[in-house]
């Protein structure tokens, strides 16, 4: 069994990721070849906004999306403790400091209450400057926007959405990737939608903030790239990397849907055994991840693993105490919330053709835990 099954959605459509490559080899362009743009509009018309750009990662995606608000030292960025790095490395890249605001424990998304005191407390010491917040859709459903656009419009603070994982889900109707002025993802390949290597896209629909995204892709060019009006950095997605990605899209809808059903199967099996994720009622979750707690996580993982049934924890260090950070001076009980979910989280085998029968023998693994 495996924790992420990439090879299942291969056999289905290696003809179509074949013939795709086939056409790039055959034109020769690999960088910014027409794929690009083919799939800029696809993406950016599933996620409904007017402006999509294709760039290396999903952590430069960040790194631009910040660039693009022109962020300098002394700026302050308002994210959560509890997601992947890369959220708040490039705060730290720029030279500008993150905040951290602890999660809702039953959502694990950044809370927009603590949110508004961080925000308070921050501008009352004075000394560094607000700017902006960025809210991640953490194992792919969307943080609460109305609340944390709220906070942000209160103080004139900008939001980016970390949706590196939230990619295909949705809050009130609206996809991930349109929640917020500048919304980033990723298509590391174990993300809802994964290339063969790294990728990643950022969706905007403010013009201006296009054309920025735009220039700093390309070292910040002006009229061409040997004309350069800004700092930017070699951003660019691949297009053998679009051109997989567009082989992708065409299953990508129903994938959403089976990553749906594999859910709720976990719901029906693990109910009473475990916590099970909380997904609000106005929220699709991608399912880029199904993480449930328990107190005694350790020992299931490893009951698990005794029986060829690969986890995961994500995260077992929150961001305030990794090393990376030790500049912040924060100790352990800072963010208690984010502390006791990272004791207690793990994560179970999560893909579109995860098959019922390898369901039923992780729930009954779980079980013989309790
Ligand atoms: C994966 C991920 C990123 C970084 O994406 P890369 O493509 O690996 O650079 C950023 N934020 C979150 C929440 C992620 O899960």
């Amino acid at each position: 069994m495996q924790f992420i099954d990439l090879n299942a959605q291969q056999k289905r459509i290696r003809k179509e990721i074949e013939k795709r490559i086939g056409k790039v080899l055959d034109h020769g362009r690999y960088i910014m070849g027409p794929e690009i743009a083919e799939l800029e509009n696809q993406l950016a018309e599933y996620v409904g906004v007017p402006f999509a750009v294709g760039v290396g990662s999903g952590t430069d995606a960040l790194c631009m999306a910040l660039l693009a608000h022109d962020i300098r030292p002394n700026d302050v960025i308002f994210t959560t403790p509890f997601t992947f790095i890369a959220t708040a490395e490039v705060v730290r890249l720029l030279g500008a400091t993150p905040v951290f605001v602890d999660i809702q424990s039953d959502t694990f998304n950044l809370d927009p209450t603590l949110l508004d005191a961080a925000v308070r407390e921050t501008r009352s010491r004075g000394n560094l400057n607000p700017r902006g917040i960025i809210a991640v859709d953490l194992f792919g459903q969307a943080a609460d926007y109305d609340d944390i656009h709220r906070v942000a419009r209160a103080h004139g603070l900008f939001v980016v959405e970390d949706a590196a994982q939230s990619f295909g889900g949705s809050y009130k109707g609206r996809m991930a990737g349109s929640l917020a002025s500048v919304a980033c993802t990723s298509f590391f390949p174990a993300k809802p939608l994964g290339g063969y290597g790294d990728g990643g896209m950022v969706f905007t629909e403010d013009p201006a903030l296009h054309e920025s995204l735009v220039s700093i892709r390309v070292h910040g060019a002006g009229t061409d790239k040997y004309h350069n009006i800004r700092i930017g950095i070699n951003g660019r997605l691949d297009t053998l990397q679009a051109a997989i990605l567009l082989a992708k899209m065409s299953v990508f809808k129903e994938e959403i849907e089976m990553r749906q059903m594999v859910a709720e199967r976990y719901a029906d099996g693990l109910k009473g055994l475990v916590t099970l994720p909380r997904i609000k009622a106005h929220n699709v979750s991608a399912w880029a991840q199904y993480s449930v707690l328990h107190p005694d996580r350790d020992r299931i993982v490893a009951a698990l693993r005794d029986e060829g049934i690969p986890t995961a924890i994500y995260y077992p260090i929150p961001l305030h105490l990794q090393e990376a950070f030790a500049c912040l001076g924060h100790r352990s009980g800072d963010f208690p919330i984010s502390e006791r979910i990272a004791s207690e989280i793990f994560s179970l085998p999560m893909h579109p053709y995860l098959s019922a029968g390898d369901q039923d023998r992780i729930v009954d693994a779980v079980r013989r835990c309790g």
